[in-house]
C-alpha cells in the first residue's frame, strides 16, 4: 500500500465544524471593520525577501530566523509572508493610495508562515487578521486602532477576560535618549546579560526588556523607564491617547517592559493578552510605525497598526464564550422507492433556489439510514417523498423536534418552512 502523505509539521486542517467558528468570527470581524470605515485589502502572500528584510528589520526574530524564503525559476529570493504591515505599506506606496485619501484606514484576514517551533497557539502557517490606518500622525487615531480592536473583543464577549496593555517608546529622539540611559544602566552588569541579550546591547538594547531569561528579567527590573525619557512631543502624544481611552472607557495597564519585537515601531504600542491561554498569551499586537513607509521608499506618512492571531483568539473564545455557530440544516429529503431517486435532485435543487439549507442521500440508502443521516445533520424538518406523494406532487413534512407531520405540496415548501420557523 502506497504510504499516506502526512501534513506538514506545525500548520492545521481546519475541517467543516471549526470553520464554522472561524466563519461566524470572521463575520464579526467584517462587521465591526465596516463599522469603523476600514476598506479590505488582500496583498499576495509571497513578496521580495527584500521587503520583509527591511521592512521588519534584519535582526528581529522574524527576519533572523523564521522565515521561509525560496528561489524562483528567476533566482529572486522571496518570502512566504509573516506578517502583512510590511505588505500593506508596500502596496500603499506602489498603488499610491495616498492619492485617493490622506488616511487609508485598511484591514485583512489571512494565512501567514513563520518557522518557530510549533506548540499550542504557536503554529507555522497561522492566520492574523489586522488593520492599518495610514496618514494620521495623531492620537485619535491611536486610539481609534486600540476601540477598533476592544470592540471586536466585546461583539465576542470575552473583553472582560482580556489585557490591554500599551507603552511609548516615543519618537526617534526620545528613543534615542532612552537607548543610551538603559545601556548606560546596563554596562556594568553587561556579563550577568544572557548571550542574546548580550549581542543586542548594541544592536537593539530595547529588546532586552522583553528578555524571558531569568537573569535579564532581574536586571531590567530595575532598569530606567522608557516613559521617564520621552521628549515633550512624545509625552503629550502618549498622555492624549491613555485619556481618550479613559474616555472610551477602555481598560489598560502600563507595561514599562512592554517593547515589542518588531524594529519599526515609534509612539504607542500595545498588545491584548489573555490569561486563558498558556504560554503563548498575546491575542494582538501593534503599534504606531511612523517611519516605515519612508523606509520602504514612500513618502514622509505616518502609521499606526495592529495584528491579531486567529487561532489563538479562537482558542481563548473556546474557553470562555463559545461562539454560536448554526450549523444544522431546514430540511433533509427523504426518499423512499428507487424509482424517485432521480426525480429527488431536481425537487431539492428547487428548495435550495429558495433559499433553504438542505441535504439528500446520494448513496441509495435505507430509510432508517437517511433518517439518521438527516438526525447527524441535525435537520429541522426532513421532507418524505413515496409514490403516493410524488404522484400528488407533495411532500410529508415532519419536525424532527416534535414529530408533527403535515403534506405540503413541492411549491409550498419554502413558504411553509419560513412560516413555521425552521
Ligand atoms: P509572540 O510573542 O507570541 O511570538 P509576536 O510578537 O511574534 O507574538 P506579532 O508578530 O505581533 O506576534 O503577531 C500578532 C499576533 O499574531 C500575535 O499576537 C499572535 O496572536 C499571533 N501570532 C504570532 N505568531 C504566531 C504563531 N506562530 N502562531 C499562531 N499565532 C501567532
Ligand atoms: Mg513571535
Amino acid at each position: 500500500m502506497p504510504q499516506k502523505v502526512q501534513r506538514v509539521k506545525g500548520v492545521n486542517d481546519i475541517l467543516p465544524q471549526e470553520a464554522r467558528q472561524w466563519q461566524a468570527l470572521e463575520h464579526i470581524v467584517k462587521q465591526v471593520m465596516d463599522r469603523y470605515a476600514f476598506g479590505e485589502i488582500r496583498p499576495p502572500i509571497f513578496e521580495k525577501t527584500e521587503l520583509f528584510a527591511r521592512g521588519v528589520g534584519e535582526d528581529t526574530d522574524i527576519v533572523s530566523k523564521e522565515m521561509y524564503s525560496f528561489s524562483d525559476m528567476s533566482k529572486s529570493s522571496l518570502t512566504l509572508r509573516p506578517e502583512l504591515t510590511a505588505g500593506v505599506v508596500r502596496s500603499y506606496i506602489q498603488n499610491n493610495l495616498q492619492q485617493i485619501s490622506p488616511v487609508q484606514k485598511l484591514w485583512y484576514e489571512g494565512p501567514m508562515f513563520r518557522q518557530e517551533r510549533p506548540q499550542k497557539g504557536r503554529y507555522r502557517q497561522f492566520w492574523q487578521f489586522g488593520a492599518e490606518a495610514i496618514g494620521s500622525p495623531n492620537p485619535e487615531q491611536d486610539a481609534e486602532m486600540i476601540a477598533l480592536f476592544y470592540t471586536i473583543l466585546k461583539e465576542l464577549g470575552i473583553e472582560s477576560s482580556v489585557t490591554l496593555k500599551i507603552n511609548s517608546v516615543g519618537d526617534g529622539e526620545s528613543r534615542a535618549l532612552y537607548r543610551s540611559s538603559l545601556q548606560e544602566y546596563l554596562r556594568p552588569h553587561l556579563s550577568l546579560l544572557s548571550e542574546t541579550s548580550q549581542k543586542r546591547f548594541e544592536s537593539n538594547p530595547l529588546r532586552i526588556l522583553d528578555s524571558k531569561a531569568p537573569s535579564d528579567k532581574e536586571l531590567v527590573r530595575d532598569a530606567p523607564k522608557i516613559r521617564e525619557c520621552l521628549n515633550k512631543a512624545s509625552a503629550t502624544h502618549y498622555a492624549e491617547v491613555l485619556k481618550m481611552l479613559e474616555a472610551m472607557d477602555i481598560p489598560y495597564i502600563q507595561d514599562d517592559l512592554l517593547v515589542r519585537g518588531l524594529d519599526y515601531y515609534t509612539h504607542t504600542i500595545f498588545e491584548f493578552t489573555s490569561d486563558a491561554l498558556g504560554a503563548q498569551d498575546a491575542i494582538c499586537g501593534g503599534g504606531r510605525y511612523n517611519d516605515l513607509v519612508s523606509e520602504l521608499g514612500g513618502q514622509d506618512v505616518p502609521a499606526i497598526g495592529w495584528a491579531s492571531g486567529i487561532e489563538r483568539l479562537l482558542l481563548v473564545v473556546d474557553a470562555l464564550q463559545p461562539l454560536k455557530a448554526d450549523s444544522g440544516l431546514d430540511l433533509f429529503l427523504i426518499v423512499q422507492g428507487e424509482d424517485l431517486r432521480v426525480k429527488a435532485p431536481k425537487l431539492i435543487h428547487e428548495w435550495r433556489r429558495a433559499g433553504l439549507r438542505c441535504d439528500m442521500d446520494t448513496l441509495r440508502r435505507s430509510m432508517k439510514a437517511q433518517m439518521r443521516e438527516a438526525n447527524r445533520q441535525e435537520a429541522s424538518y426532513v421532507a418524505i417523498l413515496g409514490e403516493d406523494e410524488f404522484g400528488q406532487g407533495i411532500v410529508q413534512l415532519k419536525n424532527f423536534k416534535t414529530g408533527e407531520q403535515e403534506a405540503v405540496s413541492f411549491e409550498n415548501v419554502a413558504s411553509y418552512l419560513r412560516s413555521h420557523g425552521s
